[in-house]
């Protein structure tokens, strides 16, 4: 069997087998021995029938010696009942609502139940078990007493994987089959001998069949560290080809700059103008800037890239300002122009979404915008006519073109892929300008993120940190309200808005949901809400809902209506999350908070943290689980979004920051990411290759993997 070979090639597969695999990402039999298990079942532990307890979170192992699906009288519910036998006794197992089932597994079968053992009128029995059908006992503990259990998705299942990987090389001893580059080994020999990593092969064997716990674990510790290393070293590379370029030379004096400043309806932190100082410091030199400006939200992000901006456009050049969503960059575009037009100055300022574009001064009403087109809006931004533009996604299209781009601002730069951001970065009319000069680049984050996580992810940006809220804000009181007090929530609320405040009510849901959906009970709708609030609670206000399936023109003219408080309460789902800025709203109420990762709930909250008012978070929740209370609680302690993000990472684990989905690390990565010696060696380890050897001429293996994956993934 060759690595290279597809995997349907050399298995008899299912066409929906073959989908499966392909959902998983595996096409070649390389990929298969790359795929890596979630965990592992101690098969030494294993107990005998006649030795389970009460409340024992274990698997059984036995043969079905009876199946049938049952339907209880009272509430007509279905139920599937089975019966498991070893040579030791029998338990029952019950599953509800599953009726299929008893059409997968039949009387006869060996199977592997999972389960919590539960105590019921007629003995123990296991409920809703998960399960996994067996081949033979034997095969269990081939790789010895520990079985690897992989991430299995409808249609492939572990013992699938187990035994296509024990086909793969051939069984014990090992012979792991050829196919360049699989298993040619890409970290140097120097580094594993270092850190006492194994070698690839061995650590292939490790993870897949390991004899003991701790050989897994190294093998783990082996491809986590090889993943970290070469994000550094991809990153760090980007950053060394990106320093070389030529870029704008920014000149302005302090003068200048205070002249501007001191428009501003306010004096900025010291850590604004540290910041502001770190991108003026950083325009004066040849090479383009690359700065991540990371601030808890609220913490005045947007000052500091309008201070930028003035900067440039002062210089005669052009700035392109990137925004995840729609409502930002309208947002944006109207800070910017309020910002500018206090100036006097003829400043021209774009903005292109999707949907419409605009520019501002209007020729008729000099305080206004207007809608253009978008080829004139294009026109203008080609020949440089506009200096200022801000957009969506649209910017990155091909047709928009810029005379001068000397500056690219991201924002809630984690929204956007890597590749999106490059897009902007390298703009085609940017690099056939004089000398392939590249724009200063600002990417700017709310999100809080482990020390260990922004090192790995961000190690090609310069890092500055807003660590200071605006004077005079006070501590936002999170509260998780239990349902018996709602009422005297809504009271509370009722006073401040009275008092000229005005609030949000966050919904999972847009609507009613499906009842035929049993999991999706019980979890409040926007509309829904937003009727029962009117109707019965806060008849005497304005309420208005906000959604992601609104038309852009709906969302703007309601996000208008709030900000001018003509709309006192809007009911929304989570759209609002990232950067809505209107500072006379003070209060947050999330409903179904167990539906929202920590960090989501943070950035939520983060949105009445905005003025020197009191700011108020409810929090909902139906659910009792002691995860969800004991999350909750620490939302309620912590008032700081990073020492959140640290908490998440150590004690709830790396899943609930994300992952593969959002930062580009695999679930192993982000385990690794917890021990930050480890991260520093690797990326103290990267920049010593680069600095030897800054093309990779002498580790061939090193660059041909960076190349190959160019954003490098296990998963
Ligand atoms: P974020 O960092 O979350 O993007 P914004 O830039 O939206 O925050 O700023 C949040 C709010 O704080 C805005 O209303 C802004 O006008 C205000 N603000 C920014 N800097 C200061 C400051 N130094 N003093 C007072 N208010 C400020
Ligand atoms: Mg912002």
């Amino acid at each position: 069997m060759d690595l290279n070979s597809t995997v349907e090639k050399e298995f008899r597969i299912t066409e929906r087998q073959k989908k499966a695999l392909h959902n998983l990402g595996l096409k070649k039999i390389g990929d298969l021995l790359f795929y890596f298990p979630s965990r592992y079942e101690n098969f030494s532990e294993r107990k005998n029938i006649i030795d389970l307890q009460q409340n024992d979170k274990t698997t059984v192992y036995g043969k079905i010696t009876d199946l049938k699906n049952e339907r209880a009288r009272f509430k007509k519910l279905h139920y599937t009942q089975a019966v498991i036998s070893d040579f030791t006794g029998n338990i029952k197992a019950v599953w509800f609502r599953q009726p299929y089932i008893a059409n997968i597994l039949k009387i006869g079968d060996k199977v592997a139940l999972t389960g919590k053992i539960t105590s019921g009128k007629n003995g123990l029995y296991l409920a809703n078990p998960s399960y996994e059908k067996i081949s033979s006992y034997e095969n269990l503990g081939e790789g010895g007493s520990l079985l690897a259990v992989y991430p299995e998705t409808r249609g492939i299942t572990s013992l699938w994987i187990r035994s296509a990987i024990r086909r793969i090389s051939k069984g014990y001893p090992w012979n792991i089959p050829k196919g360049s580059p699989w298993i040619d080994d890409p970290i140097p020999e120097k580094i594993l001998k270092k850190y006492h990593l194994p070698s690839l092969k061995s650590s292939l064997l490790f993870i897949h069949a390991p004899q003991k716990e701790n050989d897994a674990e190294v093998a783990r510790k082996r491809f986590a560290f090889e993943e970290i290393f070469f994000i550094q070293l991809a990153r760090l590379k980007e950053k060394n080809e990106f320093k070389n370029h030529d870029s704008f030379n920014i000149k302005i004096s302090q003068k200048e700059l205070d002249n501007f400043i001191s428009i501003f309806p306010f004096t900025l932190t010291n850590a604004q103008q540290k910041s502001i100082g770190h991108v003026i410091n950083d325009f004066s030199k040849n090479s383009p800037m690359s700065r991540l400006l990371e601030g808890d939200v609220g913490s005045g992000k947007t000052a500091v890239a309008v201070v930028a901006t003035y900067a440039i456009v002062k210089n005669g050049f052009q700035v392109a300002y990137m925004a995840p969503t729609e409502i930002l960059a309208q947002q944006h575009f109207q800070s910017f122009i309020n910002y500018f037009s206090q100036l006097r100055l003829t400043t021209k300022i774009g903005l292109i979404t999707s949907s419409e574009c605009k520019k501002y001064p209007s020729k008729v009403k000099i305080n206004e915008a207007t809608h253009i087109s978008k080829s004139q809006l294009l026109k203008w931004t080609a020949n440089g006519e506009i200096p200022i533009l801000i957009g969506t996604h649209s910017l990155i299209q091909k047709n928009v073109k810029f005379k001068n781009l000397a500056f690219v601002i991201i924002d809630e730069q984690h929204r956007f892929g890597t590749r999106q951001r490059a897009q902007l970065v390298h703009q085609p009319a940017t690099l056939t300008n004089k000398r392939g000069r590249l724009p200063h680049l600002l990417s700017m984050t709310a999100t809080p993120i482990p020390r260990t996580l922004a090192l790995t992810i961000y190690g090609d940006l310069d890092l500055s940190l807003l660590d200071e809220t605006p004077p005079g804000r006070k501590k936002i009181m999170t509260v998780v309200v239990p349902p018996n007090q709602r009422d005297r929530a809504y009271e509370q609320i009722r006073q401040e808005i009275n008092d000229g405040r005005q609030a949000y009510i966050i919904c999972p849901r847009i609507d009613e949901p499906d009842p035929e959906k049993l999991n999706a009970l019980n979890v409040k709708a926007v509309k829904a809400e937003a009727k029962i609030l009117q109707e019965k609670i806060f008849s005497e206000f304005k309420i208005e809902i906000l959604h992601g399936k609104l038309k852009p023109k709906e969302k703007e003219k309601i996000l208008e209506d709030f900000r001018a408080n003509k709309i006192q309460i809007l009911v929304s789902t989570s759209v609002i999350e990232v950067g809505i800025d209107v500072p006379n709203a003070t209060m947050i109420v999330i409903e179904g908070a167990d539906r929202f990762g920590l960090a989501q709930l943070h950035q939520l909250r983060g949105r009445v943290m905005r003025s020197t008012y009191q700011p108020y978070c409810f929090i909902f929740t139906d659910s009792k689980s002691s995860k969800t209370k004991e999350r909750l609680d620490a939302l309620v302690k912590t008032k700081n979004g990073f020492e959140l993000a640290e908490y998440d990472l150590q004690f709830r684990g790396a899943g609930e920051l994300g992952g593969t989905k959002q930062w580009g690390v695999s679930d192993l990565g982000m385990e690794a990411l917890k021990n930050i010696k480890m991260v520093e060696a690797a990326r103290l380890e990267a920049q010593n290759l680069l600095n030897q050897d800054p093309e990779l001429k002498k580790s061939p293996l090193v660059r041909e993997k960076l190349s190959r994956n160019n954003i490098i993934h296990f998963e």
